[in-house]
């Protein structure tokens, strides 16, 4: 899928010419745009466009040529949209605002202002994109993303999951981390969301995978070949043709036993939506790899999905883990998933522990496995490497 990318031009610079092809459309950032098309030669001008304006959507939603020319009044920093992208959202709008949208396009189609003002006098379009700014911000922070990912800003840290019989360490979570140059340390909750939404997760995915089973086949040396890392991935993962493929590879590349990798998904990506998801976590599990519910209990509350899907493990969210003693409808909901873990003969993570007596309840109420900052916090290789080999103290960082 592509990113955004970025465009400069210079006054008078023409971004795409009528009868050109409708292959994207365009998020004015900064600048102006003068919109014109032409009769027998002579230039007739339509409207003006300016900062947080998009210009060339219509003849991709109308699959027509470009019916104007655009042409740069001022210096404009604009961004590319892709045509799929576009295509791919419209279809998952609802169908009567869809139609609306139709209708819309179709009286757009229809109206021209013909003109041969200068361009100083051709009206400023309306503003149509309300949500311009966060759009804008958006795409800025997704090619951050990008460059981000060519000069090797994103990393991988890795949480303990230990055993809740011993507290001994019996595989990671790996969780990414992202060192931007200005911003500092952006958390995933952040980034990951607008690399989903921008649909460029799958490169995040690939290094979060290649990186993770790396850094296994050397843990796997110091803990054991059972020693298991579990990986989060989106649900866009799921959803693409390639993805079991890219699995197979980071497992091949690195020697890694398919079940020492788990592949951790939320539930509402676990619900398969199309066939190709169906496919890929049948092939995930064909192919040996665990699938954990990640934030079990958070996502979806018709649990009919659990029949039909391959699952190894359950992690219960930190919401009910965590104050299980003091919430009893935490308690409740944890002992329901305890008890469903165990008629489904997976797994169970408790997620989030943070102290001693929240760790014991647990272990009390049959929790096989647990994470959380009471045990180790989220820690480079390095340090885990030294934990595994006992030369060290647990303390991580978040
Ligand atoms: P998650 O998969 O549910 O990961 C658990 C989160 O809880 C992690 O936050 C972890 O650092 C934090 N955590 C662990 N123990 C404790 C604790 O005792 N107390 C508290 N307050 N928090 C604890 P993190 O690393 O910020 O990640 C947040 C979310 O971002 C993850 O939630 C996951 O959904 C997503 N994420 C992280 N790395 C990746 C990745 O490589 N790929 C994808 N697709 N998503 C990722
Ligand atoms: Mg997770
Ligand atoms: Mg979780």
């Amino acid at each position: 899928m592509t990113s955004p990318t970025e465009i400069h031009l210079a006054v008078g610079d023409i971004l795409y010419r009528e009868g050109d092809p409708n292959d994207c459309a365009f998020v004015i950032s900064t600048g102006e745009v003068l919109l014109y098309y032409e009769v027998d030669g002579k230039r007739m001008p339509c409207e003006r466009r300016c900062a947080g304006h998009i210009v060339g959507e219509v003849s991709i939603l109308t699959d027509m040529p470009r019916s104007v020319t655009v042409e740069a009044l001022t210096p404009c920093l604009i961004y590319r949209v892709s045509a799929e992208q576009i295509l791919e959202n419209f279809e998952r709008i609802d169908p009567v605002l869809r139609a609306c949208v139709d209708t819309a396009i179709d009286f757009v189609a229809r109206f021209n202002v013909q003109s041969v003002a200068e361009p100083e006098n051709v009206p400023m379009a309306p503003q149509t994109l309300r949500n311009a700014d966060q759009l804008l911000s958006d795409f800025r922070f997704e090619l951050d993303i990008k460059n981000g990912l060519a000069l090797g800003e994103f990393f991988m840290v890795y949480q303990p999951v230990v055993s809740m019989a011993d507290n001994s360490i019996v595989g990671v979570e790996a969780l990414m981390r992202w060192q931007h140059p200005t911003l500092g340390g952006v958390p995933p909750d952040k980034f990951i969301a607008v690399a989903e939404q921008m649909r460029s997760i799958g490169q995040l995915s690939a290094l979060a995978l290649s990186q993770s089973c790396a850094a296994l086949a050397r843990l796997q040396m110091l803990a054991g070949p059972s020693f298991f890392a579990s990986v989060n991935i989106s649900g866009q993962d799921i959803d693409r043709p390639d993805f079991v493929d890219l699995v197979a590879h980071a497992l091949d590349q690195h020697g890694i036993q398919p079940d020492t990798l788990r592949l951790e998904v939320t539930e509402t990506a676990l619900v398969p939506d199309s066939a190709v998801a169906e496919r890929n976590l049948a092939r995930i599990r064909a192919l040996g790899c665990g699938i954990s519910v990640d934030d079990f209990g958070t996502g979806y509350s018709n649990l009919a999905y659990l029949k039909s899907l391959p699952l190894t493990a359950i992690k219960i969210d930190r919401a009910f883990a965590a104050d299980v003693n003091a919430n009893p409808v935490s308690r409740g909901i944890v002992k329901m998933l305890l008890g469903l873990g165990n008629d489904l003969a997976v797994d169970v993570v408790a997620e989030g522990l943070e102290d001693a007596d929240t760790a014991q309840e647990l272990r009390a109420l049959g929790c096989g496995f647990a994470q959380g900052y009471f045990y180790y916090r989220p820690m480079p290789e390095d340090a885990l490497a030294a934990l595994l080999s006992g030369g060290a103290d647990a303390i991580g960082v978040a």
